[in-house]
């Protein structure tokens, strides 16, 4: 069996989930130019755990986790049945202690962009949490564990962002802002030349960093991913992209 890719997505806004846009049409892109999984494995930075968590329901229920927006963001549905099997698998393979949940559903981090990427909801999903109990080089660890799901036919996808400042989004912005250019360039730039001990110490870049990742939970998503990737990875980046000031929307493959 040929190795599955990894995928980090940029998910940005919900409401990306009900529109069709640049962004959502380049998902769809991705998951048409990869092989088709037997199952997927999501890390959203929409499940924030203390102690690492993987969902081991065999049909999760959807989380409407989002507040404010319009009525057609909570009625998607996204039906893809759950995949207790490599929920256990994935609970053998890690060398740290694993809880398997069987009532967390579907956050939107998941489903806004499985919906584009696989609208079909015909592939086994499941999803493992970020846990934040850990330091950016332990999570790196645990995706670095997961890589022999590649040669198991699961597709491993981060769904976070590389920028995502909720305290600056200017909604009406369809740009970024010049800290969250810079930003987003450098961790392009570093995952380009596979220099992941740089992105794992991102602190490093002072003020930059402190703007565009004021809590992990949306970055480290592609640490996981990162730790997944091996060096005869080729990257290609999609959605190379800020928008309304604080998110970016950058999203990457390793194939
Ligand atoms: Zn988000």
């Amino acid at each position: 069996m040929k190795r599955m890719p990894v995928v980090f997505v940029g998910h940005g806004s919900p409401m990306n989930a009900v529109e069709e846009n640049t962004f959502t049409r380049c998902w769809k892109d991705i998951a048409d130019s990869i092989p088709r999984p037997k199952a997927i494995l999501m890390v959203s930075a929409h499940w924030v755990t203390n102690g690492l968590k993987i969902n081991g329901d065999a049909q999760p229920k959807m989380l409407y986790d989002m507040y404010g927006f319009p009525d057609p963001l909570y009625e998607v549905v996204y039906n893809a049945l759950g995949a207790p099997e490599l929920a256990h698998r994935v609970s053998q393979l890690l060398n740290c202690e694993v809880t398997v949940d069987k009532t967390r559903g579907f956050d939107h981090g998941n489903w806004s962009v499985l919906s584009k990427m696989y609208p079909d909801h015909d592939i086994p999903l499941t999803q493992l949490s970020v846990d934040l109990s850990r330091s950016p080089e332990e999570i790196y660890q645990i995706g670095h564990e997961l890589q022999a799901l590649r040669d198991e036919g699961v597709l491993i996808i981060g769904s976070g962002n590389v920028v995502h400042n909720l305290r600056w989004v200017d909604w009406d912005a369809t740009e970024g802002y010049a800290w969250a250019d810079s930003f987003d360039k450098m961790v392009r730039d570093h995952i380009l030349k596979k220099q992941h001990l740089s992105l794992i110490n991102y602190a490093e870049k002072g003020e930059i960093a402190r703007l565009s990742v004021p809590t992990m939970e949306h970055y480290l998503p592609l640490l996981y991913i990162l730790g997944a990737t091996t060096m005869d990875d080729e990257v290609r980046v999609y959605n190379d992209a800020r928008t309304m000031g604080s998110l970016s929307m950058t999203s990457y493959v390793w194939e």
